[in-house]
């Protein structure tokens, strides 16, 4: 076919899968297993449906100024797109518009390769150390742009505030994109950092600790100059980005504090708990910060073992990919869905050791 030689081609990013069985243990997408605030389920009775009539607001006002007032901003400053997806893929296209190639590490969210594939921009990825850290030297050589997930998914490690301020500081010439999807789980937010480098721009997200992924709501902030030149190619792509619910019901999850607070406390209970589970059973992992623990056991294949807990619809990530592929992404649901995971493992080690 001609036309085919036409065609924009792309391998596409593979999300994790998205099974719907009636009895299921969903710990495959580090999605948040509480729901959102009561506010939000009010305000979503209360919505008009006959003002779906109209086109939402282009500048997504409400919850710009609500996220701006919350972490103590200008809403000058903040940036919202339909998840930290479209938001990092709109940055993606509006900063990194040079020769050189970007830089992230090896291991790491595996969209960054794919937008930069799409978008045509060069990339060079940077090898964590062993230690799933990263090297700041690293980040250090000629580039046109970075990206750093921190805390980074899938190893759930956090790097230090230090790290982080090292690297935008080595690289005023170019955009350092500091990725805060986990931050919530006891990461230190580079937000701070905003006061002393206009090269800086923090994401972060809804889906994960604002048990909102099927709302799509992303932000980011950065300073006044860099979010114009963001919202310039927002607009030049599509002005109506997030739809009217999703506008309304986000700004209601961010009233409530107390609420948020309470969920993202009684995960990280539960995270800390099933290390200590996980490590009797003879699972190593780095020292999660997110909600999602990367583990790797001592004997068994982390293929064998997603597949056996495949089979008692307990859903979990497995990476076939090169340095990862005996590692298991496990993210962290209720207590008694992570007491179901272990009581299971408990038996399936044991049969595996005899
Ligand atoms: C989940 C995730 C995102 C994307 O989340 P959205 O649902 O699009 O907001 C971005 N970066 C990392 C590292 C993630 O894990």
């Amino acid at each position: 076919m001609k036309w085919e030689s036409n065609v924009r081609k792309v391998v596409p990013y593979v999300p994790g899968a998205q099974p719907n069985k009636e009895k299921m243990i969903k710990l495959n997408t580090n999605e948040c297993p509480y729901p959102p605030a009561p506010g939000v389920g009010k305000a979503l009775q209360e919505m008009n449906i006959s003002d779906f009539r109209l086109y939402p607001d282009p500048n997504i006002t409400g919850l710009t100024q609500g996220l701006a007032d919350y972490y103590g901003v200008k809403k000058e400053q903040v940036f919202v797109g339909v998840g930290s997806d479209d938001v990092i893929a709109m940055a993606f296209l509006t900063f990194f518009n040079s020769e050189k190639p970007i830089l992230f590490p090896d291991i790491t969210y595996s969209f960054y390769d794919v937008w930069a594939d799409l978008y045509g921009i060069p990339y060079k990825t940077c090898k964590l150390k062993d230690d799933w850290h990263i090297n700041p030297t690293d980040y250090m050589q000629e580039n046109g742009g970075v990206v750093i997930a921190n805390p980074n998914a899938p190893t759930g490690l956090m790097e230090s505030p230090d790290t982080i301020e090292e690297i935008i500081k080595a690289n005023p010439d170019v955009v350092v994109i500091v990725d805060e999807a986990y931050v919530d789980f006891g990461g230190v937010s580079a937000l701070p950092l905003l006061e002393k480098y206009e090269n800086l721009l923090v994401v972060q997200t809804f889906s994960k600790s604002r048990a909102m992924a099927g709302m799509r709501i992303g932000y980011a902030f950065g300073n006044e100059k860099l979010i114009k030149y963001l919202n310039d190619v927002k607009f030049s792509f599509n002005s109506y980005t997030m739809n009217k619910p999703s506008q309304v019901l986000g700004l209601e999850m961010l009233k409530d504090k107390e609420y948020f607070e309470e969920i993202v406390s009684k995960i990280v209970n539960t995270r800390e708990w099933t290390k200590k589970e996980l490590a009797a059973l003879g699972f190593s992992f780095p020292d999660s910060k997110t909600n999602f623990i990367f583990a790797s056991h001592e004997t068994i294949p982390a293929k064998d073992i997603f597949q056996a807990l495949e089979k008692e619809n307990i859903y979990v990530r497995y990476f076939n990919k090169e340095r990862i592929s005996n590692c298991l992404r496990i993210s962290i649901g209720t207590d008694e869905e992570m007491q179901t995971l272990v009581d299971f493992l408990k038996d399936y080690v044991k049969a595996w050791r005899q």
